[in-house]
């Protein structure tokens, strides 16, 4: 936990001190959080905004990821949250990640999903199905310097992901794959590639097999897609033509992909849910002082009652969505069913990211239309969530 917390010693003034207009976007809740999970919530805050912050508009102009900030996450302990001490992860709880995920998506979701992949898909499915040895072999790697990614869509399957075409086909002691993948985050800069591939396509989805790739047994990463937001996280199309996979790389049980598959996206809603709240909080907090800095008409525009009830919506709306990710994120870790209350959050925090991210530029007019406020990118941002399982 020590790396996760290393940066609590900085001090900044909060968010109400630096600006002094008469509504605060804090909310107090009853939320039972452990000493260990509001400290590494502040921790990630602190290395959000020192870090993160001067370089999301530059990361966006690039479309590229910061090498500084990836070597940020690693160093604080933020690709490897859930991860056990003994592969130097930080071994705190899935609401520990939520919570980190939603800080870092507050300044710039394009990182929280970088966070997101690594901690929820990637690190939990080796946690869960990896044997001692793939564990000891790649867990601790994916917590300290290597990027994974999750790679199940295909050109052809998406919503429809268990239709996937790439085959793997038994060889001696190895597996060959072929076929192709799809809009796989992270995948620019990642080492590990969790592939689903079909052993044996007569048994329809039951053949599909999670299989453990390294790039250097040669996946070729191909086009890096140009997207409308999220633009430093990288997502491209993947090829496996004849690569050799050893057998002892089958992540779990051969025919049970579909299954890790289905489970690992349920929790997956929970942190994409953390990515929207996060989002919409930020572009609030960017927009709320503005309100009471612009003047027309002789007063400062958010003291205007028609303006008031938007924004007050926008703050229920918001809290409304946490509530629903915190509960979802309690669930789970009580080994309680989660998976409708998973859906509703992420559902109901993408709804309200995209509304609040939208309003906001409205209520900034002229200048919430320009790139030289941030909130155009959240409301950028926001759209991807209407694209994902
Ligand atoms: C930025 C980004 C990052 C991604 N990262 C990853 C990743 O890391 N790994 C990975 O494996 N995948 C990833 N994906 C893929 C993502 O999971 C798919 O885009 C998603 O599953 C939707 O598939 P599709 O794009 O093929 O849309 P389609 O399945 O073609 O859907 C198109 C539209 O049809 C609708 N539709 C489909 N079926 C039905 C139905 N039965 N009834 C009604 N409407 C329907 C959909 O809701 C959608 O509106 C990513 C996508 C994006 C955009």
């Amino acid at each position: 936990m020590n790396k996760c917390i290393k940066l609590l010693g900085h001090s900044s003034k909060s968010f109400i001190q630096r600006h002094s207009f008469k509504y605060s976007t804090k909310v107090n809740h009853l939320f039972a959080f452990t000493e260990e999970e509001l400290m590494l919530k502040e921790s990630v805050a602190k290395f959000a905004k020192s870090v993160i912050a001067p370089k999301v508009a530059e990361m966006d102009e690039a479309e590229k990821l910061d090498p500084i900030v990836l070597k940020g996450l690693f160093e604080n302990g933020l690709m490897g949250i859930e991860t056990g001490n003994e592969y130097n992860g930080c071994n705190a709880s899935f609401t520990s990640a939520i919570l980190a995920v939603e800080e870092l998506a507050k300044i710039d979701p394009s990182i929280s999903v970088v966070c997101d992949v690594q901690n929820t898909l990637v690190n939990t499915l080796f946690r869960k199905y990896g044997n001692k040895d793939q564990s000891q072999k790649y867990l601790s790697k994916l917590a300290t310097d290597t990027v994974g990614c999750f790679c199940l869509s295909e050109a052809g399957s998406g919503s429809d992901a268990f239709a996937l075409q790439t085959r793997a086909e038994k060889q001696g002691d190895h597996y060959i794959i072929n076929g192709s993948k799809m809009w796989i985050t992270n995948s620019l800069e990642a080492e590990i590639f969790l592939v689903f591939a079909n052993v044996d396509p007569s048994k329809g989805y039951k053949g599909i097999t999670c299989f453990i790739v390294e790039k250097n047994m040669g996946v070729e990463v191909n086009k890096k897609e140009k997207k409308l937001g999220i633009r430093a996280s990288s997502t491209c199309s993947l090829t496996f033509d004849n690569v050799k996979v050893p057998a002892e790389n089958v992540l779990g049980t051969v025919g049970h992909g579909y299954k890790y598959a289905i489970e690992i996206l349920n929790e997956g809603r929970i942190g994409i849910a953390a990515q929207m709240i996060g989002l919409a909080q930020g572009a609030f907090d960017h927009t709320m002082p503005y309100l009471f800095q612009r003047k027309q008409f002789n007063s400062r525009i958010g003291d205007f009652q028609g303006l008031q009830h938007q924004y007050a919506q926008a703050a229920v709306n918001i809290e409304a969505a946490r509530l629903l990710t915190y509960n979802a994120s309690r669930l789970k870790e009580a080994g309680k069913d989660f998976v409708k209350e998973a859906a509703m959050a992420k559902l109901y925090a993408s709804q309200v990211a995209a509304d609040v991210s939208s309003k906001c530029i409205e209520w900034m007019g002229g200048v919430g239309f320009t790139k030289d406020f941030p909130v155009e990118k959240y409301f950028r941002d926001s759209k991807v969530e209407n694209a994902k399982l």
